[in-house]
């Protein structure tokens, strides 16, 4: 059967995309796709994700659909950036790592400081350490701000803590049974922190003996991949990869509240009316998990830690926001970035409209 052509043009356009550019070098196989959203607010930041994708088009559509979600991330946490992201196409033979991302560096550096790179999916600070010597357009190496990841695992904490709070009307987590899938790198510390508070974990990961490891740390429950839809449980903390939340898993969800640090966590717009039709809060993704960014982007520590903190204070406010009663959350905040990013413009555009 034959399969329809994508219109990467048309969907530029509708995810309201500045720039989308496709890199190749043959010398040492990289392959990579660099979405720029915005640059309205500074130069588009957003890391870099290494990953073997099904296809060349599923690759430059996760990098598109990525640097939106990267501007409104940007916006609604107060930050002089834009949104923007990579996607660096893994080849199943790589022979020369630190070839591959050295020509990847050099199409960095050829945007000029539009686009700024930094850790993500299968990426790792020495990689950024590696980029750093081709192009001063990177963040997150070892000489600066490091890991992001638990930044982003302190901002999804302090989310879980207003939603709970909101949903649930509880003080505090002990007690509260939090079901994490995926314990990487940010699983892991949102693990520590969830039982620093005194929560019961219980933790899914495809790696085997990671999960076994990890929950043996924090004394975890341990389910099957699939079955951390089904757990009974007050939250669900997706820290997988995006997408996973479709019209199916949403109507298996057990747990009251989903707050997880993945991004782009649902499969399509209307998988958010379907949780709130079910009654579950559903804490936007670009919103608790901008931790990392904002490690990333803030230098200095009081401003870093204000920001970090008052990722409590922007979920409550987009809980309690007067539509909620008719609105999902997910609506609620993309107009709130829609706001801070058009405030300045002639109208916003259109094709980015809720
Ligand atoms: P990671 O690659 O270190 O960890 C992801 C883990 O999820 C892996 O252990 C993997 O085996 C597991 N996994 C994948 N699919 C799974 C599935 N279907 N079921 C169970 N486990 C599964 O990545 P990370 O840095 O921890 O990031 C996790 C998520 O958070 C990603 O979506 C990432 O984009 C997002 N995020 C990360 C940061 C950061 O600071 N690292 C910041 C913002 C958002």
């Amino acid at each position: 059967m034959a399969t329809q052509p994508v219109d990467f043009f048309s969907q530029a356009e509708s995810l309201g995309l500045e720039e989308l550019h496709l890199f190749c070098d043959p010398r040492t196989g990289a392959r990579a796709a660099i979405a720029i959203h915005s640059t309205r607010l500074g130069p588009a930041l957003g890391g870099c994700r290494f990953l073997a994708y099904p296809s060349t088009e599923a690759a430059i559509q996760d990098a598109m659909c990525l640097a939106r979600a990267m501007s409104y991330k940007a916006a609604i946490a107060g930050l002089s950036h834009g949104g923007g992201k990579a996607v660096m196409i893994r080849p199943q033979h790589l022979p020369d790592r630190r070839a591959y991302l050295e020509a990847f560096a050099s199409f960095v550096q050829r945007l000029g400081g539009r686009y700024v790179t930094a850790q993500d999916s299968g990426t790792h600070v020495s990689d950024m350490d590696t980029i750093a010597g081709i192009t001063p357009y990177v963040v997150g190496t070892s000489k600066d701000t490091g890991d992001p990841a638990p930044s982003t695992a302190l901002g999804v904490r302090r989310g879980i803590e207003a939603a709970v709070k909101f949903w649930l009307r509880r003080e505090g987590l002990k007690g509260v049974r939090v079901a994490i899938q995926g314990a990487g790198n940010v699983g892991c510390y949102l693990a520590r922190e969830m039982v620093d508070l005194g929560a019961n974990l219980i933790l899914t990961d495809l790696n085997k003996a990671v999960v076994e490891r990890i929950a043996q740390r924090f004394n975890a429950e341990i389910v099957a991949p699939d079955a951390i839809w089904d757990v009974d449980c007050e939250v669900l903390a997706p820290c997988a990869l995006g997408g996973v939340i479709d019209s199916h898993t949403a109507r298996r969800i057990k747990a009251r509240i989903v707050a997880g640090s993945a991004n782009n966590q649902l499969s399509e717009p209307d998988v958010a009316k379907i949780l709130q039709e079910r009654g579950i809060l559903y804490a936007p993704d670009f919103v608790i998990n901008a931790g990392g960014l904002i490690q990333l982007a803030v230098t200095n520590a009081d401003e870093r830690r204000d920001k970090l903190l008052g990722i409590y204070d922007t979920l409550m406010a987009i809980f309690q926001h007067p539509a909620s009663d008719h609105q999902t959350p997910v609506a609620i905040a993309e107009r709130m970035a829609e706001t801070i990013l058009y405030a300045h413009s002639e109208g916003k555009r259109s094709a980015v409209a809720v």
